[in-house]
């Protein structure tokens, strides 16, 4: 395995000796140098890659097909093959979170006598008790990565994960954790406690209001495991900005910032523009022969 670490941008990469990285996945820069390898953690489990370069290349093209303002840089076949698989470093976590909410509803009935409408508001105490327990919980132990870049790509499918095992590497880079397993689990806990949190509210059926008036949402950490989950990436610099694209290794879900190329638009709008007064013309001809 080497280690390599980007000037530019700080990224630590990891790859077999054969795997050479040329460029920077995160933000394109060209020369990486070796690096010290230490302080590397060996990953718990792995989740090895389904689509190919090929597949990705493909999708990647399906994904800028219909993308006229896209600027050529992005769609150019030698800077797509540039494509790159890598494993990115995960935190996931175990955990039970105990929620003890009560809240006022309230249930409200019309119905007309003879000589009056009446309106029955009825109140209800509600209390909802209960505990949910989460099975690996994922947040990316990346700094360069953009956190909502890998919430998008989501889910990665569990039943393919294995344990780690040196074989799943050639071929692929990867990155090293640069954040720790207990800043991350702020990121987690808040999930877990927002998914738990909305799961016993959805119990709440039947009131045509329910204000919460007591909220206890207490999180029970349980274990935490360090894995590999396989991205596709490319990044491309254009106009002095790195744009970044993802794709998950397994699904093909993609998320990428795109920049619209103004020249274009330009270009599009003033050929539009032309033919339609072309179109005029000969309309406006046809009128007088
Ligand atoms: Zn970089």
């Amino acid at each position: 395995m080497r280690a390599y670490e980007c000037p530019s941008c700080g990224a630590q990469i990891i790859c077999d000796e054969y795997t050479a990285s040329t460029s920077c996945p995160y933000c394109g820069n060209n020369t990486i140098v070796p690096a010290q390898f230490a302080g590397t953690l060996r990953p718990d489990y792995v989740i090895p890659f389904q689509l190919t370069k090929d597949d990705a290349i493909e999708k990647l093209k399906q994904f800028y097909k219909g993308k006229p303002l896209l600027p050529s840089a992005f769609k150019d076949q030698n800077h797509i093959e540039e494509i790159k698989g890598m494993y990115v470093p995960f935190w996931l976590y175990n955990g039970s979170v105990h929620v003890d909410n009560e809240y006022h509803g309230t249930r409200v009935h019309t119905h007309r006598t003879s000589r009056e409408i009446v309106t029955v508001t009825e109140h209800y105490k509600l209390i909802r008790e209960g505990t949910v327990t989460f099975e690996k919980v994922p947040a990316d132990a990346s700094s360069k990565m953009p956190d909502e870049f890998m919430d998008a790509i989501e889910p990665f499918d569990y039943s393919k994960m294995t344990d780690f095992n040196l074989s799943y590497m050639p071929g692929y880079l990867a990155d090293k954790y640069d954040v720790s397993s207990e800043e991350d689990a702020v990121r987690a806990n808040r999930r877990m406690k927002n998914s738990a949190s909305t799961a016993i509210s959805q119990t709440l059926v039947g009131f045509a209001g329910a204000i919460p008036e007591k909220q206890d949402i207490q999180i029970k950490p349980r274990s935490v495991y360090y894995a590999f989950l396989p991205v596709w990436m490319l990044s491309t610099q254009w106009n002095g900005k790195n744009y970044l694209f993802a794709m998950n290794g397994q699904s093909g879900k993609m998320i990428g910032d795109l920049p619209t190329d103004y020249g274009k638009f330009i270009l599009y709008f003033v050929l539009i523009s032309l033919a339609g007064i072309i179109l005029l013309f000969f309309l406006l001809m046809g009128g007088h022969f």
